[in-house]
């Protein structure tokens, strides 16, 4: 049996509300929701981080989340706006460790939001940008 509760899911060992299903991936609704519509995009196969997906199975679970989005859209479901989450790492805010897309319905007074550290309101001089884009331009 697997220990990951989202391997529990996908292998059918654990319930859940499935939204979508196919060959490379998964979408049902968060147990504890942000706001009612909250989606998981889930893929089949394990792993912990984003960079440990191949290119293919990232280009299709965007794809799963923008349907999965355009559904709430025409949903009755209140949604006037969206957020696409993912939290990579405990650090990030990742709490089940299987690689997942939150698809959080949003509306003005729902009370979500983000906090941003104290450094935020200062802006960085183009050069400091110019710095940390040549540090990550040959690793891409
Ligand atoms: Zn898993």
């Amino acid at each position: 049996m697997a220990t990951c509760v989202f391997c529990r899911i996908i292998s059918g060992e654990a319930p859940a509300s499935f939204v979508l299903q196919d060959a490379t991936c998964v979408a049902f609704m968060d147990i504890q929701p942000i706001t009612r519509g909250h989606v998981l995009v889930v893929p089949r196969m394990h792993a912990l981080r984003l960079a440990e997906l191949d290119t293919a199975t990232v280009a299709h679970l965007a794809i799963e989340v923008s349907r999965v989005a355009r559904s709430l859209g025409r949903s009755g479901i209140r949604c006037e706006g969206l957020n696409v989450l993912l939290a990579d790492g405990e650090a990030a805010g990742q709490e089940v460790p299987h690689v997942h897309w939150h698809v959080i319905p949003r509306f003005r007074g729902d009370g979500f939001g983000f906090r941003s550290g104290p450094g935020y309101t200062s802006l960085p001089p183009r050069a400091e940008l110019d710095r940390v884009a040549d540090e990550l331009r040959p690793l891409i």
